[in-house]
């Protein structure tokens, strides 16, 4: 059993058949899927799609960084009140976080929106799914001081070095996803500093379909071959890596559910 902790499987790149691709994880295997949001339109996609399947797949509501813009307030307003008015909806807070590889413009509205969310995770007790590109220094400047704060750096593409500055002041998890199949990918020498006890695997689906994929659109059912590359990094069974990501899946998004 595999647990997909980053899939966008909602978005319109899958429709019309976004239920065909839930139902393709699923056969391989892929039992569980966690839905990160986006933007305000893509929250009653997600919605309808994740009630389809609701042994499945569970959601995160957030607001990602690369949609913060100077009136980011409102929208924000709606995805925090989506997450204070529906107790026990959401697994976590995401995808939230920074993202300064496209645009620098809105670098301290995008800190300023990483805050209030994080400390919303805090004060609802969930964990939060951080999108960082090309901004480790302004996340971690956000992330400093929030004790307690508990959650998975998502698509994670830094070095060993990076891992011990995250790990410094925050119990993180790390998600894994098909990036680290692509040749000349470094990210590899990461996993044996990350432990396999805080490594959860991914997809980020539509997106970083890993090899022999790679370039076309991604979707859940692709993460095998992920599992089976990490596996073979870390020299276990890709059954026995199957098991402990999925186990460290449910503590971080599932512990203190059913
Ligand atoms: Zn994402």
């Amino acid at each position: 059993m595999l647990t997909d902790t980053h899939t966008h499987l909602y978005l319109e790149e899958f429709a019309p058949d976004n239920k065909a691709a839930v139902q393709r994880a699923i056969d391989s295997g892929v039992q569980r899927m966690i839905f990160p949001n986006v933007d305000l339109c893509t929250i009653k996609p997600m919605e309808k799609l994740a009630a389809e399947f609701p042994d499945n797949i569970c959601m995160a509501m957030g607001f990602h960084p690369t949609e913060v813009n100077a009136d980011y307030k409102q929208a924000l307003a709606v995805t925090q009140s989506k997450l204070i008015d529906n107790p026990g909806h959401y697994v976590a807070v995401g995808e939230i976080g920074m993202d300064l590889y496209w645009d620098k413009t809105f670098r301290t509205e995008q800190m300023q929106a990483l805050e209030a969310q994080i400390d919303l995770a805090l004060q609802l007790h969930l964990p939060v799914i951080i999108h960082c590109r090309e901004a480790l220094d302004e996340t971690l400047e956000v992330m400093q001081g929030k004790s307690g704060l508990r959650g998975v750096m998502h698509s994670f593409g830094g070095t060993p070095a990076d891992v011990e500055r995250i790990r410094r002041d925050h119990d993180f998890y790390f998600g894994i996803n098909g990036v680290v199949t692509f040749k000349n990918c470094k990210v590899r020498e990461s996993l044996p500093v990350i432990g396999t006890d805080r490594l959860l695997l991914e997809t980020d689906s539509p997106y970083l379909a890993p090899v022999p994929h790679r370039g076309k659109r991604n979707e859940s059912a692709y993460i095998i071959h992920t599992a089976f590359y990490v596996a073979d990094c870390l020299d276990m069974s890709p059954e026995k890596l199957a098991d402990i990501t999925t186990a460290n899946a449910s503590a971080l998004f599932f512990s203190g559910r059913q």
